[in-house]
């Protein structure tokens, strides 16, 4: 999933229709919108979060809460014309006085500093219910009747669905008890932490650079306004 931002006139030029069952028509129209300055741009969701946050912060003088909450969402909402170049000379010049580099420099420290957590799918233990003895073929035969593989009901289950953390699959995982020693070995008694018990904190994933932040400059000034999709 990601944001996908159109400029409403960019480069003072009206966006071409396009009908996107032609092939022909469908190749000029993409041709034209990455050759034309502020016609589109684009930022997945673990960009767009921090972008957009920062950018409301800096210009919360420029951008209502409105337009701040409602650029969290894919739901279309217009951005002005004058308020998509006010924006843009802000950043212009938080990166000429350096402040954009020092809230990056910050944020990444901060980013970095953000402590572990633990795997939620062996509750931080780094041994899975029913992986017990994974470590060697006589500790599993401690705690199994056999090393083969039993029915596995993981195959039923997407990571999708673990990643998007459906309680009900969660409590599911921790229950399947039926794996092969090889495959409890293999992942070291969790395939999610690899026996660790700890998880790179979720909220790593987020990335702010300056270039990012540079380029929507860029296309808000050309944009002649923009939609948040
Ligand atoms: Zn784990």
């Amino acid at each position: 999933m990601g944001y996908d931002l159109y400029g409403l006139r960019p480069s003072d030029m009206e966006v071409p229709d396009c009908d996107f069952s032609d092939d022909d028509t469908t190749k000029a129209y993409f041709a034209w919108q990455k050759n034309t300055m502020g016609a589109y741009f684009r930022s997945n969701m673990w960009g767009w979060r921090p972008l957009w946050g920062y950018v409301t912060e800096s210009c919360d003088d420029i951008l209502s809460s409105k337009d701040a909450l409602k650029g969290t969402h894919n739901g279309g909402h217009k951005i002005s014309k004058t308020k998509a170049i006010k924006i843009a000379r802000r950043i212009s010049k938080l990166n000429k006085n350096g402040e954009l580099r020092g809230f990056v420099q910050s944020y990444e420290e901060w980013s970095n500093n953000l402590s572990d957590e633990d795997c939620n799918i062996c509750d931080g233990t780094g041994t899975r219910k029913g992986w017990e003895g994974w470590q060697s073929e006589s500790e599993w035969l401690k705690h199994h009747d056999t090393l083969d593989e039993v029915e596995n009901a993981d195959e039923s289950i997407s990571v999708a669905q673990v990643i998007a953390g459906n309680a009900g699959i969660l409590n599911q995982l921790k229950q399947v008890q039926q794996v092969s020693y090889r495959w409890a070995n293999t992942c070291k008694g969790c395939n999610s932490c690899h026996g660790k018990g700890k998880k790179k904190n979720f909220k790593r994933s987020y990335f702010l650079n300056e270039a990012d932040v540079i380029e929507f400059g860029d296309f808000c000034r050309h944009s002649g306004g923009f939609t948040i999709h």
